[in-house]
C-alpha cells in the first residue's frame, strides 16, 4: 500500500517509523511518503492560510498551496493504480471505525489532506473529486488541532491489517470490534499478582471451557462498557428497522 500525506507538520508524522509500522516500511509492505504544504507555497512567507470569505474568527487553509500539492502527489504517485481514495480528516466526516478500516485496507493508495486553522477552502474537495475519491473522515465527535492524529490513527487501524505487518494474523481476529464485540480480559503469568488471580478456567487447559468463557466474558464487557454495540432495542429503532443478526 502506497500512502501520501499532505500536511504543514512533516514531522508530526514521525512516530510512523517506530513499532510494526515503521518495520512495515523497512519490510517494503507499506510505502508512505510525507509532503510539506509550505513546499507548494509561491510567496517569500510561504502562506498557507488566510482569513475567511463572511468574517469570523480563525484563518481558512488557502486553496492554490492545496491544489498545487495534491496535483504533485497525483504526479509522483505510482501509476498502476487508479483514482486514489483522498482522505480529509475532519470533525464533520465519516467517523472511523474497524469495518471502515478494513475497507481501507484494500486500497492500493490513500492520500491524507491535513487540514490546521479552520480547515481547508471548500473548494480544494471539490476540484479535488475530479481526481480522487474524496473522503472526510474524523476519529470522533470531538475538536482537534489538525489532522496529522488523525493520519496517525487511521494509517495504524489500516497498516495492521495489510497481510504481514502483524506477525501472527491470528491475533486480529479475536480482536474488539471485529464481530461487533469487546474483547475477553487478558492476563499473562504470574497467576497470583497482588493478591489478584487468573480466573480459574484459563489455567484449566479445558479449550471448550475456556472458549465459552470468553464469549461470555465478551458480551458482559460489551453490555456494560459499550451496549450500543448490541442489538439495538425498540427504544432505539421504534420502526424496526435494524437487522438484527
Ligand atoms: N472549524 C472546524 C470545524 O468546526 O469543523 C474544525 C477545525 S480543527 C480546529 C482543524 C483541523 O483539525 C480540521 O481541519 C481537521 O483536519 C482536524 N480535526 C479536528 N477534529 C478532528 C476529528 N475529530 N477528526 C479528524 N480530524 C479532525
Amino acid at each position: 500500500m502506497r500512502i501520501d500525506v499532505v500536511t504543514i507538520f512533516p514531522d508530526y508524522l514521525a512516530p510512523l517509523e517506530l513499532s510494526l509500522i515503521g518495520r512495515a516500511r523497512r519490510a517494503g509492505l507499506l510505502d508512505v511518503v510525507v509532503h510539506d504544504l509550505r513546499e507548494a507555497t509561491t510567496d517569500r512567507h510561504r502562506t498557507v492560510d488566510d482569513t475567511p470569505y463572511g468574517g469570523g474568527a480563525g484563518m481558512v487553509m488557502k486553496p492554490e498551496p492545496w491544489g498545487r500539492a495534491l496535483d504533485a502527489v497525483l504526479d509522483g504517485g505510482p501509476a498502476d493504480v487508479g483514482r486514489p481514495r483522498l482522505l480529509v480528516p475532519s470533525p464533520g466526516g465519516r467517523v472511523l471505525d474497524q469495518a471502515m478500516a478494513r475497507e481501507l485496507a484494500t486500497e492500493p493508495w490513500l492520500v491524507f489532506a491535513c487540514g490546521r486553522y479552520e480547515g481547508i477552502d471548500e473548494r480544494v474537495l471539490l476540484d479535488a473529486a475530479q481526481r480522487f475519491e474524496v473522503t472526510p473522515v474524523s476519529l470522533g465527535d470531538y475538536v482537534l488541532n489538525g489532522g496529522e492524529v488523525a493520519v496517525l490513527a487511521i494509517t495504524e487501524a489500516v497498516a495492521r491489517l495489510l497481510p504481514g505487518v502483524v506477525g501472527n494474523a491470528e491475533s486480529l481476529v479475536e480482536e474488539s470490534h471485529e464481530d461487533g464485540l469487546l474483547e475477553y480480559p487478558v492476563y499473562t503469568k504470574p497467576a497470583s499478582w497482588r493478591g489478584l488471580d487468573v480466573p480459574e478456567v484459563l489455567l484449566s487447559g479445558d479449550h471448550a471451557a475456556i472458549a465459552r468463557w470468553r464469549h461470555q466474558q465478551r458480551l458482559e464487557r460489551t453490555a456494560a462498557r459499550r451496549p450500543d454495540l448490541l442489538a439495538p432495542t425498540a427504544a432505539d429503532d421504534p420502526a424496526g428497522l435494524a437487522v438484527v443478526p
